[in-house]
């Protein structure tokens, strides 16, 4: 009698534990399964019935669920849950969602059924291509009250671009100019040193105010941008120039100014915010310091049509890389055009779309950052750069992409540290 007691509370227990956990409504998937001829095992036979189904109950996670890696690298665990039943049991042959919801980097695969062990594991998780959160979500479709499990990640970087605006902008035109930076501050991983400025140290045009000797800390880049009147609609788009560099290398302060004219023609044009990046460029260094760096070969200004090229063997090693042919150990540059244009970007007819090619065309699907844009960096020798963060970009694609030459909206106008312009000219060097 005893043990037919016990037998029947415990079959009472596991109902009541049954009920309570497939309670109706909260989950879509009860299963009935036959008795097996178990369940009698330690009881009287004919007291005890078949044992609860097991069902999915939780899910969990399995991984790390906060990381960090460089912009376009894979995180070093990729997100793992592992799917338990109300006894606590791995279940397998589920079928996990796994979604990318933030960050813009990919995820493979999406969906991914669970092992013997209950868990299912992500092939890979390669983080977006600017310092923005990164987010994955997994989740189970088939039984919704399940909660989701969230992966988080962090882009690793020392660098950081700020912008400072002299004239007013709008809310979706700040946003661009934030999301300019972001991108940069992917590229550059390394940290410059610290230094304090004034205005009035800057100096003729890069935002120079002779009155203003308030000490502004410079960590790592600051850009001073403005919208101003350049020439109209069409031709300058945009100017940009380094100010003050810091003495172990690096461009501590730069100034960019976008025509009133073209700025919301930009922006309907979807090419504002690759117009920015491409003229932070111009104020880290790209094209304004490679003359004075000793990296151009046959300069154009002054000698029309010379076969002008960029000498960085890390840009030229990248060239080869993505297809380029014919510029044996140097990358072409732009030999056409005024001051400005030549001699600072890389040769239009080759680069195309490329970010830094000279004229910006409203028919371009995007303005890639090309592996060599981002390997010329390292040539000026003063960053630290993560080549991960360059786009997709091959030298023959950009001539297929775009075919016949799209009419350009307009070009942009570098201001080297060696000229005169109300924009800049000069270099303060930071100690
Ligand atoms: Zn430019």
């Amino acid at each position: 009698m005893r043990s037919h007691l016990l037998s029947v509370l415990g079959l009472l227990g596991m109902a009541a534990c049954g009920n309570e956990i497939a309670a109706p409504g909260l989950y879509d998937r009860r299963v009935t399964v036959a008795d097996d001829g178990d369940a009698d095992a330690g009881g009287d036979p004919g007291d005890s019935g078949p044992p609860p189904a097991p069902i999915v109950t939780a899910l969990v996670a399995a991984s790390a669920v906060a990381q960090s890696a460089f912009a376009g690298d894979e995180v070093a665990e990729p997100p793992s849950v592992v799917v338990r039943d109300q006894f606590g049991n791995p279940m397998a042959g589920q079928s996990v969602h796994f979604t990318l919801e933030a960050g813009g980097g990919g995820i493979d695969p999406s969906f991914v059924t669970t092992d013997a062990e209950g868990k299912a594991t992500l092939t890979a998780w390669s983080l977006g291509k600017r310092v923005a959160p990164n987010q994955v979500r997994a989740r189970l479709d088939a039984t919704p009250g399940i909660a989701p499990v969230t992966f988080d990640a962090t882009i690793t970087t020392a660098y950081t671009v700020t912008v400072r605006f002299l004239t007013t902008v709008t809310a979706t035109q700040r946003a661009a100019f934030e999301n300019a930076a972001s991108r940069w501050s992917a590229v550059i991983v390394g940290d410059l040193e610290d230094f304090q400025v004034s205005r009035s140290q800057l100096p003729n045009g890069c935002a120079r105010d002779a009155s203003d000797s308030t000490p502004i800390m410079v960590d790592d880049t600051i850009i001073f941008a403005s919208v101003q009147e350049i020439d109209g609609r069409g031709g300058v788009l945009a100017q940009a120039a380094p100010c003050a560099q810091h003495d172990a290398g690096g461009i501590a302060v730069g100034v960019m100014s976008f025509d009133v004219e073209d700025l919301e023609f930009l922006e309907s044009n979807n090419v504002l915010e690759g117009t920015i990046l491409h003229e932070m460029g111009h104020v880290i260094g790209i094209g304004s310091l490679w003359s004075m760096n000793g990296l151009i070969l046959s300069p154009s200004l002054g000698a029309p049509g010379a076969n002008t090229r960029f000498t960085g063997e890390n840009a030229a090693q990248a060239f080869v890389d993505v297809g380029g042919t014919g510029f044996t150990g140097t990358v072409p540059v732009e030999n056409s055009g005024t001051a400005g244009s030549a001699d600072s970007h890389w040769r239009e007819s080759i680069f195309r779309n490329e970010l830094m090619s000279p004229s910006i065309s409203g028919m371009e699907p995007s303005l890639p950052m090309s592996a060599v844009t981002v390997a010329s960096l390292k040539d000026l020798g003063a960053y630290t750069i993560n080549d991960l963060a360059a786009d997709d970009f091959v030298i023959a694609s950009a001539l297929m992409a775009n075919g016949p030459q799209y009419p350009p909206l307009g070009v942009c106008r570098v201001v080297t540290p060696s000229e005169e312009h109300p924009l800049g000219g000069g270099l303060v060097e930071l100690r």
